[in-house]
């Protein structure tokens, strides 16, 4: 593989404006899922260094030093830290594909774009939150204060773990939140880098702490804490629901961004060359491991064969590559659990029924590396596994639908609702299809399509709360009714 630039250093706990060791002093490896290398070794955050890094937050929340500083100059940190992301974006986009196994076209060109975009984007609200002067009675003046919530913890996936950073930290820190975040166990690296350029920025001791660890410790710590205010989590619905009961001890609030099984709704009167590279774009994206993956491509019957034989022709172009090569569009996945799951998802939908038009493989190079071929399953009922649950790799689910109203009822026949495509040019349908979805994202004639300024978040199992937009900001403040008496 192409990775001939200089060893990553050893990841270290971001607490209060240092990088420091965990207080046991154990660290654990991350590995490059494409070559299975170590990468390097990080300090494992344990209960006492999330103590740590949450009475941090606590004291720069309480003692003021972010929350009281002008929303200006906080404005100013934040749009800095976004410009030091750009300006570091080669090296932070190579932390992420070595740990990820992403392409590092994704990580170089959209990542970052991403991540800083929420720094640029949410420094700008830092001097816009306001609250309201209500005249309720001439007797009284009446207001209400737009306030931070106090320290908000983030617990983050492996997926996309430097765009998390930003979709988080950045409007929980415009608020005048403090944050701790946990990044996920197999790619920590991203997140602490971000930190470093945080204190390089100027942001105040204990504004932006980084607890690398494992869910069942760092993470449980974190939720269990009675000084953390808020947890925002993106993750799978059953830690979602496990976050859920553990935050009622101490009514934190949540934000909780969860799985998905999106349906991508292809109609015959479409363009049918922009809804196939779509299609294709939206399941094998980042190798499938997207929330919003369009997962089950939902297809008109009078197109379905052609269609179906197009894509399937298409899926095998695509062909897994060095993650580190930017020509590459397909790279790793995570490690061998997923690689494994996503398999046994395979031959589970043969073993249902569906057809395998393309892929459905393991693709090594050099006999190493956690690949998957681009898989198609045609001719999917629903009703099967393949369809229902979210399998979170290159796999792609066909089935097809009658009318309008068949491809509704089976777009939305499913526990999650995430997000959803429609591919017509037929404005009148596109919209009110769009309406008919259970889905808290629809995208028509694109997909896989964010901005820090569009609000993303889920219907039904898929969570609540939203991440980006002026939306997410509600979620990272709380209004106080102030009335004084003026008789
Ligand atoms: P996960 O297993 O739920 O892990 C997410 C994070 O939670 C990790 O940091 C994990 O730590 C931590 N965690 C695990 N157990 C915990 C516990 N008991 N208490 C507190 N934290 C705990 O999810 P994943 O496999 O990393 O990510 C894939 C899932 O994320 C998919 O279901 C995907 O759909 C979802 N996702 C949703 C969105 C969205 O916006 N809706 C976006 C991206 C991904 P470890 O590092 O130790 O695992
Ligand atoms: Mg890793």
């Amino acid at each position: 593989m192409s990775d001939t630039l200089a060893p990553v250093r050893p990841g270290k706990l971001i607490i209060n404006g240092e990088a420091v060791d965990a207080a046991s002093g154990a660290t654990f490896e991350t590995r490059n899922p494409a070559t299975e290398e170590l990468i390097t070794n990080v300090a494992e955050a344990g209960v006492e260094d999330v103590d740590r890094a949450v009475r941090a937050a606590r004291a720069a929340f309480d003692g003021g030093a972010w929350p009281k500083m002008k929303p200006g100059d906080r404005a100013r940190l934040l749009h800095k830290l976004g410009d030091l992301i750009l300006a570091n974006a080669d090296e932070i986009a190579r932390l992420e594909t070595l740990d990820n196994g992403k392409p590092i076209f994704e990580s170089r060109h959209v990542d970052i774009a991403m991540v800083a975009g929420c720094f640029h984007y949410f420094s700008g609200w830092a001097s816009k939150l306001t609250g309201e002067t209500n005249s309720v009675n001439p007797a009284f003046f009446t207001y209400t204060l737009r306030e931070p919530l106090g320290v908000v913890g983030a617990i983050i996936p492996w997926n996309f773990p430097m765009i998390m950073v930003g979709w988080k930290a950045a409007p929980a820190l415009a608020a005048g939140n403090t944050v701790v975040i946990k990044p996920a166990a197999e790619t920590p690296l991203s997140a602490i880098r971000i930190a470093e350029l945080a204190i390089e920025a100027g942001f105040p001791p204990g504004v932006f702490n980084v607890v690398p660890g494992r869910g069942s410790v760092a993470g449980e710590a974190l939720v269990k804490h009675p000084m953390v205010d808020k947890i925002s989590f993106t993750g799978s619905t059953e830690v979602g629901k496990h976050i859920m009961r553990t935050a009622a001890d101490t009514v934190k609030k949540l934000t909780l961004e969860l799985g998905g099984k999106s349906p991508n709704i292809v109609f015959a009167d479409a363009d049918l060359d922009a809804a196939l590279r779509g299609a294709t774009m939206g399941i094998f994206y980042g190798k499938g491991e997207v929330c919003a993956a369009g997962s089950r491509l939902l297809v008109e019957k009078s197109i379905y064969e052609e269609f179906t034989a197009k894509l399937a022709e298409r899926a095998r172009k695509m062909v897994p590559g060095d993650p580190l090569d930017p020509k590459t569009r397909l790279g790793a996945l995570i490690n061998e659990k997923q690689m494994n799951s996503v398999l046994g998802y395979i031959e589970t939908g043969v073993k249902e029924g569906a057809r395998l038009v393309a892929g459905g493989a393991r693709a090594p190079i050099n006999g190493k590396g956690t690949f998957v071929q681009a898989t198609v399953l045609a001719d999917v009922d629903n009703k099967m596994r393949v369809a229902q649950e979210e399998i979170f790799g290159p796999v792609l689910a066909v089935i097809p639908f009658d009318d309008a109203a068949d491809a509704v009822a089976k777009a939305n026949d499913v526990f999650f609702g995430l997000a959803s495509g429609v591919w017509t040019k037929d404005v009148k349908k596109a919209h009110t299809v769009s309406r008919a979805l259970r889905a808290g994202t629809v995208w028509i004639n694109m997909y896989n399509f964010f901005d820090p300024g569009m609000p993303f978040g889920g219907y039904k199992a898929s969570g609540f709360g939203r991440d980006l937009g002026a939306a997410c900001l509600q979620d990272y403040t709380q209004l106080k009714s102030v009335w004084l008496n003026l008789e």
